[in-house]
């Protein structure tokens, strides 16, 4: 049988970055063992009094009238369930003073569907036969974007001013004076924290992207799987924002619930009710399971507790070790940068005039069972094929156990003094 795929399934079945990554990541999970340094995916750690508190919800739920049965054998509406929306809009009022109420929010199967939904909403072709896309203010910028677009490349990306912070740091800066808002740009797009990076936009920086949006009457859409209030894995100073054309994701994964696959959009009253929809119509409702978790620790305030007084401290220490191995383990071997580390899950790493490129990086690291990211897969949407700098990084994870994620940096620094040699 000789199957044939349209265009959005070539585009959604053809082969992506993302794809790659998750299986690698998966496969590393299910097989375990001592042989594979995991580096790779964006898999949270398990932090014992983190998992203690889901223990402590499930046996609540199980012990409570009713609970287990609402939580398992009912569909909830397809904008989320009720009594979690209600304890979320009471968060982000009293927590930020933003003006929102419950029609501000939609819940979605993780954050990645939630950017499938936003981006197909407002970027591909148009009423009026033109065609809009998602304008990245900075690129490297999260490869589960890359390839969402239900008709073809969605992107156009700016890359980055670089700026030497450090003997072995540096720091990405958007590039204002190249950023052009043509009538064709739907919406602008950032993760904050940054997922590969690690780069934390400066208020300045989202006050003016929030402004030129603004100016342009297109939304801003700002991706918090990282910031605050949970999980708050943020290092540095940072204020999140919220009005009525910025579009801000959420979700319960990076505090540490990936596998209940809850997103969460707050948003202008017609977009949150638009992600609703395309809910119903791809997936008829969410998952329970993380909201039933997650609405009574929200409700008290006891999530904020748990990202601040535990969830960001522990990363905070993962960061601060894995830079250390770094220096350490590269010393003067060869010239490297890492970019300055002000949040999330990741270390990028910089090797200016690498002689293989970051994919042939990867494939070697493969076969000495370190698995890392390759940076090209995070540069989409630019014109400039040619800019060496994007074969040149690599994203390494460091939520691992200390010794995995030593060992893999210990690995990395053989190899790349190798491809020096
Ligand atoms: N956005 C960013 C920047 C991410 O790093 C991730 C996951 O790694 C997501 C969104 C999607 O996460 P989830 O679908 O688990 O909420």
């Amino acid at each position: 049988m000789n199957f044939e795929f349209s265009n959005l399934g070539q585009e959604l079945a053809g082969g992506s970055g993302i794809g790659e990554l998750m299986e690698d990541l998966g496969n590393a999970l299910a097989a375990g063992g001592d042989d594979i340094r995991m580096l790779g995916g964006g898999q949270p750690a398990h932090i014992p009094e983190v998992n203690a508190i889901w223990r402590r919800r499930m046996e609540e739920i199980l012990g409570e009238p009713g609970a287990l049965e609402r939580m398992l054998a009912n569909y909830d509406p397809p904008k989320g369930n009720p009594g979690f929306i209600r304890s979320l809009a009471g968060m982000c009022r009293d927590q930020f003073g933003w003006e929102v109420g419950e029609e501000h929010f939609a819940v979605t199967a993780g954050g990645q569907t939630a950017f499938f939904f936003l981006f197909n909403l407002l970027a591909g072709d148009m009423a009026d036969g033109s065609r809009k896309k998602i304008l990245l203010p900075l690129v490297p910028e999260y490869i589960g974007y890359a390839n969402q677009g239900g008709c073809g490349n969605l992107f156009r990306a700016v890359p980055p001013k670089i700026e030497k912070t450090g003997e072995h740091e540096f720091k990405y800066r958007v590039d204002f004076d190249q950023l052009e808002i043509t009538d064709d740009i739907a919406a602008i797009c950032v993760s904050r924290p940054t997922n590969p990076t690690g780069n934390v936009l400066t208020d300045h920086e989202i006050s003016k992207l929030s402004k030129l949006a603004k100016a342009h009457g297109i939304p801003l859409i700002i991706d918090n799987a990282y910031g605050a209030p949970f999980p708050n894995i943020i290092f540095t100073e940072a204020t999140p924002v919220w009005d009525e054309h910025i579009i801000l994701t959420l979700s319960l994964s990076k505090i540490g619930l990936p596998g209940t696959r809850t997103g969460i959009v707050v948003a202008h009253p017609k977009i949150a009710s638009a992600v609703s929809e395309m809910s119903s119509v791809v997936g008829l409702s969410n998952p329970n399971i993380g909201q039933a978790i997650a609405e009574p620790l929200i409700k008290s305030g006891e999530i904020l507790r748990l990202a601040n007084e535990t969830v960001q401290p522990f990363y905070v220490e993962k960061s601060r070790l894995a830079q250390e191995w770094v220096r350490e383990s590269f010393g003067e071997r060869f010239d490297y940068y890492i970019h300055r580390s002000e949040g999330a899950l990741f270390l990028w790493l910089w090797f200016p005039g690498l002689p293989i490129t970051s994919r042939e990086l990867y494939e070697r690291l493969k076969k000495r069972g370190v698995l890392i990211i390759s940076g090209h897969y995070f540069f989409f949407g630019l014109e400039d094929e040619d800019w060496p700098h994007r074969h040149e990084c690599l994203r390494m994870t460091f939520t691992m156990d200390e010794r995995t994620v030593q060992e893999g940096i210990r690995t990395i620094a053989e190899e790349v003094e190798k491809a020096f040699a």
